[in-house]
């Protein structure tokens, strides 16, 4: 461990702050360090590995796919790129998908198709975007810049111009921030590094009206709630509202670096050949293991169990809250779990973690559990148990 810790500070950049541990391998909802200690695994990797770790099935695709042609780019045609397209577009409401890497160059392409389509329609002037206050959508300059959060910002500066901040939940905020420069308004369904914040009822439905009356293009980053996460197999289908464009990236390929932007055919036109572009998207190997991550996800059977597994999650949370004044409120939908303490949580989530627990905490005070999606209800005790002690000590 010692040593591992000693050459990654000498040799990476010191941009994450890491936990002290080295893991070597992982099953389903578990994961083992170089001592053979055994963790359960509610982090997930961040929302990525929703069918949990090593996958037996994508791990069978993953092995062919490599064996058989890994990478020959864009310039040509590739099935496994095609079907993982035909299929997104069947299962949502988008006719077309750009793939991209990572959410941040998702949200890039989703940014620039905003601007495009905008452009060819109603001339140079109307680039602004709203996003909300509390929002993350990547570290690339655009996304950063994006980002309504100022630490992200920091050092940074100048930001890409026309992103307008307004308060999350707020039609109010929004209509008072609509120019005639704006194109487009970028949500995140549900707020996730932000403190898993909920949109209000209704909210994102109003939304889409204001962007109807002005002539905006509706953009949600669904890269974190997306895939499973919150029950259905994107977060905005329990709204009742569709999206001009949507960004996918995280679980998108349990592990593999993939993300995707998907548009409808009326605002997909605005990119033509030369718009847009990247060396690795939708490489055979990504997008096989990715497709049959969807199929696996957008079983309906499967989705139905992410909602009982996670009401179960949900009672036993507010079990632990009635029993422990440090926790304010536990909020969530699906396996997307935010618990907000009344202090900073960074030294629970070393104590879980010393305990054989893996969490994180985000906003400062929100302990984020978004465990794998094939977690079962005796897992959930276990980690349960685990909170429950760490809690117990933390108030002693
Ligand atoms: C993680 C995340 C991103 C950025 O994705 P990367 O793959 O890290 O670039 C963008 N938007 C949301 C909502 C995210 O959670």
């Amino acid at each position: 461990m010692e040593d591992v810790r000693l050459s990654c500070q000498e040799n990476i950049f010191g941009t994450y702050a890491r936990l002290p541990v080295v893991f070597v391998r992982g099953q389903g909802v578990r994961l083992w360090d170089e001592s053979g200690k055994e963790y359960l695994d509610f982090l997930a990797g961040i929302a990525v590995c929703n069918l949990g770790h090593c996958h037996p099935e994508l791990t069978r695709v993953m092995c062919h796919q490599a064996d058989t042609l890994v990478h020959v780019s864009n310039l040509f045609y590739t099935r496994p790129q095609v079907e993982l397209a035909a299929a997104l577009t069947r299962l949502s409401f988008a006719d077309k998908v750009f793939f991209s890497n990572s959410g941040a160059e998702a949200n890039e392409a989703a940014i620039k198709l905003a601007r495009k389509y905008s452009k060819d329609r109603n001339g140079a002037g109307r680039f602004h975007i709203i996003t909300m206050k509390e929002s993350f959508h990547g570290r690339t300059l655009a996304t950063l810049s994006a980002t309504g959060q100022e630490k992200v910002h920091k050092g940074f500066e100048p930001l890409v111009g026309g992103f307008t901040f307004v308060d999350f939940n707020s039609i109010e905020a929004v209509e008072k921030a609509i120019t005639d420069r704006t194109c487009a308004v970028l949500v995140e369904p549900i707020q996730g590094e932000g403190g898993i914040n909920f949109p209000a009822a209704g909210y994102l439905q109003e939304l889409k009206e204001l962007c109807q009356k002005y002539d905006l293009l509706l953009i949600f980053d669904e890269v974190q709630v997306g895939m499973g996460r919150t029950g259905t197999l994107f977060a905005h289908e329990q709204e009742g509202v569709t999206p001009d464009i949507m960004t996918l990236a995280k679980a998108l390929g349990n592990g593999l670096p993939i993300g995707a932007m998907l548009a409808t055919n009326q605002v997909a036109e605005a990119f033509v050949p030369g718009s847009h572009a990247t060396t690795f998207g939708g490489t055979p190997l990504v997008t096989s293991v990715a497709l049959r991550a969807l199929e696996l996800i957008s079983a309906p059977s499967f989705l139905a169990k992410i909602n009982k597994v996670g009401g179960y999650f949900m009672r036993s949370l507010e079990e632990l809250r009635s029993r422990h004044r440090m926790i304010r409120e536990v909020r969530g939908r699906g396996l997307m779990i935010g618990m907000e303490l009344e202090v900073p949580g960074a030294k629970l989530v070393e104590n879980c973690l010393e305990k054989g627990l893996v969490i994180n905490c985000i906003h400062d005070t929100v302990l984020r559990f978004v465990p794998p999606l094939i977690v079962e209800e005796q897992e959930i005790d276990q980690a349960i148990r685990i909170l429950d002690e760490v809690l117990t000590e933390e108030t002693k």
